[in-house]
């Protein structure tokens, strides 16, 4: 397996350098308030951890910034729901195409048939596989759902982050009422208010660039722990969630960041973007002031010119 600096030749050296080249976007962003808690985000951050599968290090700039998952967390419960549940029954749930909308847009639901999710990194469509996350009861769920990140991460340290999870609780207006269309449609069956507790948990977990980075990592290695030298999830499922990371991962902007980057990620509206080179390297980045679909503004500028850079494209 190839060390990061073969990969990235000098990047250590340089790695605030690009930072400081991206930075300055972060007055052109806005930092998320529609869930309330999320408005405490620092607009001025930006930050990146880099992880190889021997367990170098890289980082500069806010890469110690804590801050909570949101959708970058939908990648994790869908490989969770695959291993309890398999392709099958997953996919009768959830489809397996962008849609093009915004992360949180209904539109699609009702007008093309079968009115299930378009994709599981949607909202509505991770609301689903919130649905399938299994457990003798709610607690046992959340547990078990906390206990994969931690495993996944290597971080023990892990934990829901109870602000986030009640002000998205109080102010989840438009995912409730997608809850109840897919309950209406039998693609939930379970309480709407039992599946998104799971799925605001999921979303409110407090994180670091660097567990991001470790996450990564797993993916970048097909599920394979290159740091512990253990399988974690199987290789089948990380294909399906890295795909969806290169269609859907980057909301509707996937298809920019698939030319200008092309390299799976997955974004949240707290400003975190988890990406990775395949077989190499895990990426964490922070920047919590976002661009009008939702991304952080510093972070995409980051990535696209450490892609364009090192030649990291995928294609
Ligand atoms: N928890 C957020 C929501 O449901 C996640 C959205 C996101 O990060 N894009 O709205």
């Amino acid at each position: 397996m190839p060390k990061m600096e073969e990969r990235l030749p000098h990047l250590v050296e340089q790695l605030d350098g690009w930072i400081e080249k991206s930075k300055s976007l972060c007055q052109h962003g806005k930092v998320a308030s529609y869930i309330p808690e999320l408005a405490k985000g620092n607009q001025a951050a930006l930050g990146i951890h880099l992880i190889d599968g021997y367990g170098n290090e890289a980082m500069a700039g806010d890469a110690s910034t804590v801050f909570t998952l949101q959708s970058i967390s939908k990648v994790f419960s869908l490989l969770l729901a695959l291993m309890d549940h398999g392709e099958q029954l997953v996919f009768d749930k959830v489809g397996m195409e962008p849609t093009g909308d915004s992360f949180n847009s209904m539109l699609k639901l009702e007008l093309v048939q079968p009115g299930i999710p378009f994709n599981p990194l949607i909202n509505a469509g991770a609301i689903a596989i919130s649905s399938l996350i299994t457990g003798a009861s709610q607690q046992h769920k959340l547990d078990r759902v906390l206990d994969f990140f931690r495993l996944i991460s290597g971080n023990e340290q892990l934990n829901y982050n109870e602000a986030v999870y009640q002000s998205e609780l109080q102010t989840a207006d438009l995912n409730r009422s997608m809850a109840y269309f897919l309950k209406d449609k039998g693609v939930i069956e379970q309480s709407v208010d039992d599946v998104l507790d799971v799925y605001f948990h999921h979303c409110s977990i407090d994180a670091t660039c660097k567990d991001l980075a470790r996450m990564g990592l797993l993916l970048a290695y097909n599920g394979y722990d290159p740091i512990r030298g253990k399988q974690l999830v199987p290789k089948r499922y990380v294909q399906i969630a890295k795909s969806f990371m290169v269609t859907c991962g980057m909301y509707n902007a996937s298809g920019q960041f698939a030319i200008q980057a092309g390299i799976p990620a997955k974004s949240g509206v707290s400003g975190g973007i988890l990406t990775l080179i395949p077989g190499a390297v895990g990426i964490g980045v922070i920047g919590p002031a976002l661009n009008s679909k939702g991304n952080s503004i510093a972070g995409v500028d980051l990535l696209e010119k450490l892609s364009q850079h090192y030649d990291l494209s995928i294609f």
